[in-house]
């Protein structure tokens, strides 16, 4: 009954969420373009003619829900992450993508310390584990980041990993470290430690966090007799993607080579994941997950009966309106099917 439920919902949701005006957009006097309803949103584009008269574009988008910036990381998580941890206690795997340009609210929305998606999830699993007498179960957490398309263990000094795909199509990550935790004080410690890594790059001043796409794993495991580290039931993935503009739009040096890298490696990364999301809806068995580094390891996230959420941040303010466009487009292609 769960499975013949699952195949006629769909299993993407795709929101967005739009962030406040910051004190100093206010300072310099820029406006909310941005209105919205709970499923509905529309940018109000500033427009000059030739001639310089202004006019107003308007966009508008449906989505399955739109936040506005009076709701809380707690809204978000009771309308579209808690329907994922229960996916995941029934055995399913579940991811959920912060998905936005730098400065929209991505890590606030899944990686902040307080209140972060990632951490309403950790009270709920525990409240649940206990509540529900789940004895045998283990929980296990790794925190890992992409940068340059290569995986680099924020656990573990930020040591370089190794994705591979096995004979049976699964993807594991070669001594990954795995840090079992069994509250969410536990995990929030784990996050502290592993965040320390995140922007220190091994490339030098160039590498910032904005240009790595952070992913963190909670994956509840049932002991079992015929495996030392028993068998996973599910997996719940966070992720906070990197900044998707193009760094020519931040007035970098265009000509510098590994900021060229950069951008490129996150275009491709980002223009696989909407592929490998798409075909998750299409229910296609060929999916594209080879075409980086980020959909390889995040392989089981496109497969079988897994749920998927894609939260597009965006800024109100009309200097960023051309990046914000460019996000919604984005997550409208990964919704329309
Ligand atoms: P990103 O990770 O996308 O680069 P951040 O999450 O760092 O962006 O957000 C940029 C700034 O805006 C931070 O100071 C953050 O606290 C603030 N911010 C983002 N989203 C919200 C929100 N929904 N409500 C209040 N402040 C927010
Ligand atoms: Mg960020």
């Amino acid at each position: 009954l769960k499975t013949l439920a699952l195949k006629n919902k769909s299993q993407i949701v795709v929101c967005v969420r739009k962030r406040p005006l910051s004190s100093v957009e206010k300072i310099k006097n820029e406006s909310d373009i941005i209105s919205s309803s709970t499923k509905m949103l529309a940018v109000h584009e500033n427009k000059k003619k030739v001639d310089l008269t202004k006019y107003i574009e308007e966009h508008r988008f449906c989505f399955d829900r739109v936040f506005n910036e009076t709701e809380t990381n707690r809204c978000v998580y009771n309308s579209v992450i808690s329907p994922l941890v229960e996916h995941v206690f029934n055995g399913g795997n579940a991811t959920c993508f912060a998905y936005g340009q730098t400065g929209s609210g991505k890590t606030h929305t899944m990686l902040d310390s307080n209140e972060g998606l990632y951490i309403l999830a950790g009270h709920d699993i525990f409240k649940k584990i206990k509540n529900l007498k789940y004895n045998d179960l283990q929980v296990v957490v790794v925190f890992y980041e992409i940068y340059l398309n290569d995986v680099y263990d924020l656990l573990n000094n930020r040591k370089k990993l190794h994705a591979r795909e096995k004979a049976d199509r699964n993807v594991c990550i070669k001594d990954i470290a795995e840090v079992s935790i069994s509250s969410t004080k536990d995990l929030l410690s784990v996050f502290e430690y592993g965040n320390k890594n995140r922007s220190i790059g091994s490339t030098g001043a160039n590498s910032d966090s904005s240009r790595s796409h952070a992913i963190m794993q909670i994956e509840l495991r049932k002991s079992a007799s015929n495996s030392p580290i028993g068998t996973t039931l599910g997996k719940l993935s966070f992720i906070d993607l990197a900044g998707n503009e193009r760094g020519a739009d931040r007035g970098e040096a265009q000509n510098d080579p590994t900021t060229r890298r950069e951008g490129s490696e996150i275009n491709k990364s980002l223009l696989a994941l909407k592929e490998c999301i798409r075909s998750l809806d299409l229910g296609k068995t060929h999916q594209p997950f080879r075409q980086s580094r980020l959909t390889l390891v995040l392989r089981d996230s496109f497969i079988g009966d897994s749920l998927c959420c894609m939260i597009a941040t965006v800024a109100p303010n009309n200097s960023n309106c051309e990046h914000t466009l460019n996000t919604l487009r984005y997550a409208d292609r990964v919704k329309s099917i």
